[in-house]
């Protein structure tokens, strides 16, 4: 049972007029359904519920028309019609005790309106403050907007109430939120009792708080998210400022919610941020007032979040990402079962759901999101189906992840693994500068492999079809993934790069290997994720005299989904690597590469004593092929059924491989993967109601 240790994260915590289970508290997090999946969103919060969290939030919620973030998918709460989609999640959430929260955000000056093309309104006057750089600008609020915008949080606060929820999150944190522009000298340069001085522009919070407590208080607990620096220079709310100001408004919400002051930062990738790595920023503002604090740090260890309330740090742990990577941690830390945390990579995969307008994933938890549309819960599985074994050839994530839910259904299972080690790309990528808790994904299912009786595993067996054929495995799951070209085909070139001489060339397989170029190197980076520059940056710490060329007009372009974008620049740059953005590699020379600009053509030349090419990976996928050609000796081979999953059917990042590998365990004997299946669809989906003419 539970470690005496962590029992005060068990301790009942009161929030305004309410009480709290524990001390476990979700914060608002995006998923990428929102309004557009309603049902998807609620089922996944009631995960939640059942995971042992006390307190559990809704993603930010617009709250009235004036101020929407189209194209991002959240929440709305925009007229009553809106409130049975918000109850549904509401009840969800409070199914096991939870107390069910939502996040009300007007998002003034980082609101474009798309949508409703009404016209946004500020404290101040300015460009709307978007990732896009949109070309809309914001009207400044006059006294009657003011007094029109309180009356909108009261209506909203009066549906949240109807809606069954028990706390209202008000939303000034990240840059998003008008709380934090009528705190921000930046975003709020008003000259009337509004804006100059702290109390100032203070004071519309203070005002919304009251007004929202007449409407609703009595029953309901209000919190305040606010920035913790806002880290935008002089004017910005900087972290000396938020202390001044939860001095000067201590008793203001129930529970202060403290997040640091853009989400890249506040969200950052375990690559630049570690656990806790807000710590010093939130230390000592329990203590100015009365009232408790959450704040977040990607916690995945209860020791250290022990540690957090035992020295006062914090009053609540708050968790997103470790709440998606891992539904279950408070139930798995109260029963004892610390081992059985699956803990977040920090690869913020799950972001990148919510920057692409998509069903968000997660790369350790292949059902997130999934709990309402293929039913997948993330702690059950359904037993066997007829037959009885399985081998799964290779050890990446895709294999060891369906080895794990395999087993978990009753399959007897082998895994067999060509090299001596396994854990496939995982076991070499987490070696790469920044990327050591991506080997959480390996550790966790080689862990829960190994307390599993029906798991053997081989390494060292690089299996030939003939070998496959003689062991009499009635499924066969060939999870032997990818790897990298050194042709240069990938965006730019579909066939090979024209090569005029001998310039060595090295892949990321080479590099990975311990391999590492010397000398002038070219890192040429048509892969456009995260590989290119962490590999610049390997190359670099090695000594090399590195410049990065990339098609793309940002370094590593795809990571602006994961919020790391400008953290990779930044460190590339510091490491001293030369950037050349918009230019692609026309041909290899013996002494350097030919560039060419993406949108001119016009050439030149960079001199190089060798070229690492981040292209893109080949499936190898030539056992399967292998097997496929001999299907007419399956029957007497005793084999029901061959399939290709993860890299080796298709390269793509470590969440697609373990999906992979957990759908074709979910889905084994279930008739799903026959010869022709894809004529229904695979999921359940949520249609709006068409309106009335
Ligand atoms: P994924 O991301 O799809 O899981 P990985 O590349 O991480 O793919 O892992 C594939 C693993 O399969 C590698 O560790 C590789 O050594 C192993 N493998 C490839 N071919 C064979 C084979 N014929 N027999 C056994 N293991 C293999
Ligand atoms: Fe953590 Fe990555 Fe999952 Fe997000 S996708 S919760 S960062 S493991």
């Amino acid at each position: 049972m539970r470690d005496p240790r962590y029992d005060i994260l068990f301790e009942p915590m009161p929030i305004g007029p309410l009480t709290a289970k524990n001390r476990f508290y979700q914060v608002p997090h995006c998923n990428g359904g929102g309004y557009g999946d309603p049902a998807a969103a609620a089922a996944m919060r009631g995960i939640k519920a059942e995971g042992g969290w006390g307190v559990i939030f809704t993603e930010q919620t617009e709250m009235h028309q004036t101020s929407e973030i189209t194209p991002f998918i959240e929440l709305r709460l925009w007229e009553d019609k809106d409130i049975p989609g918000l109850r549904k999640m509401a009840r969800a959430m409070k199914t096991h005790g939870a107390l069910a929260g939502i996040q009300l955000a007007y998002s003034g000056i980082n609101g474009p309106n798309f949508y409703t093309k009404e016209v946004p309104l500020a404290p101040t006057a300015l460009p709307i403050r978007t990732f896009t750089n949109d070309p809309v600008q914001a009207r400044a609020m006059d006294k009657s907007d003011i007094r029109n915008l309180r009356r909108w949080f009261v209506n909203a606060a009066r549906r949240c109430k109807t809606a069954e929820f028990d706390l209202i999150c008000l939303y000034g944190a990240h840059g998003f939120g008008i709380f934090q522009h009528f705190l921000s000298r930046a975003t709020n340069q008003r000259s009337d009792e509004y804006g100059g001085s702290l109390e100032n522009r203070s004071r519309f919070a203070r005002e919304v708080v009251a007004d929202m407590r007449d409407a609703v208080g009595d029953s309901m607990a209000l919190t305040m998210r606010v920035s913790l620096d806002e880290q935008i220079g002089n004017l910005g709310f900087s972290n000396a400022e938020v202390r001044e100001f939860v001095e000067m408004n201590a008793d203001l919400p129930d529970l202060w919610d403290l997040a640091q002051g853009s989400w890249d930062e506040c969200s950052g990738p375990s690559r630049f941020k570690q656990e806790a790595a807000q710590e010093v920023l939130v230390s000592g503002i329990r203590e100015l007032s009365s009232k408790p604090v959450v704040g977040v740090g990607r916690f995945t260890s209860p020791d250290v979040m022990a540690r957090m309330i035992r020295q006062g740090v914090l009053d609540f742990i708050g968790c997103a990402r470790p709440s998606i990577a891992d539904p279950f941690l408070p139930k798995k830390i109260e029963e004892g079962r610390i081992e059985d945390i699956r803990e977040c990579i920090g690869c913020n995969i799950c972001v990148t759901g919510d920057m692409t307008m998509s069903i968000s994933r997660c790369t350790q938890n292949p059902t997130f999101m999934e709990e309402w549309r293929k039913g997948w819960h993330p702690e059950k599985i359904a037993t066997k189906g007829a037959s009885d074994t399985v081998l799964v050839i290779g050890s990446g994530p895709a294999g060891l992840e369906a080895a794990r839910a395999l087993s978990l259904r009753g399959y007897d299972v082998a895994v067999a693994e060509a090299r001596d080690s396994f854990g496939g790309r995982v076991a070499r990528e987490r070696l790469l500068p920044g990327l050591s808790a991506w080997g959480r994904v390996m550790d966790y299912r080689l862990y829960q492999i190994g307390q599993r009786p029906n798991v053997e595993m081989y390494p060292g067996s690089a299996l030939s079809v003939d070998e496959v054929l003689a062991f009499g495995f009635q499924n066969i799951c060939v999870a032997t993934g990818s790897s990298w070209r050194a042709d240069g085909v990938a965006r730019q070139h579909v066939v090979a790069i024209p090569q005029r001489g001998a310039l060595p060339i090295f892949t990321p397989d080479d590099l990975m290997q311990g391999r590492v170029p010397k000398g002038k190197v070219v890192v040429f980076d048509d892969d456009h994720y995260y590989m290119g520059g962490v590999l610049a940056e390997l190359c670099a710490q090695a000594g090399a005299e590195v410049t990065l060329v990339t098609p793309a007009a940002f370094v590593s372009d795809w990571t602006r989904n994961t919020l790391e974008q400008g953290a990779i620049h930044r460190r590339l740059a510091q490491a001293g690597v030369k950037i050349v953005l918009n230019t692609g590699v026309s041909g290899l020379l013996p002494d350097g590469v030919e560039t060419c600009c993406s949108y001119t053509d016009a050439r030149g030349q960079i001199g190089c004593d060798a070229v690492v090419m981040v292209a893109s990976r080949q499936s190898e996928d030539a056992l399967f092929q292998g097997l496929r050609a001999r299907s007419a000796d399956w029957a007497d081979a005793g084999i029901r059924s061959v399939q290709l999953i993860g890299d080796a059917a298709a390269p793509g990042p470590i969440a697609w491989a373990t999906y992979a590998g957990h759908r074709y365990a979910r889905e084994l004997d279930t008739g799903v993967w026959a010869e022709d299946w894809g004529d229904t669809l695979s999921f359940r989906r949520e249609i709006t109601e068409l309106a009335e003419d």
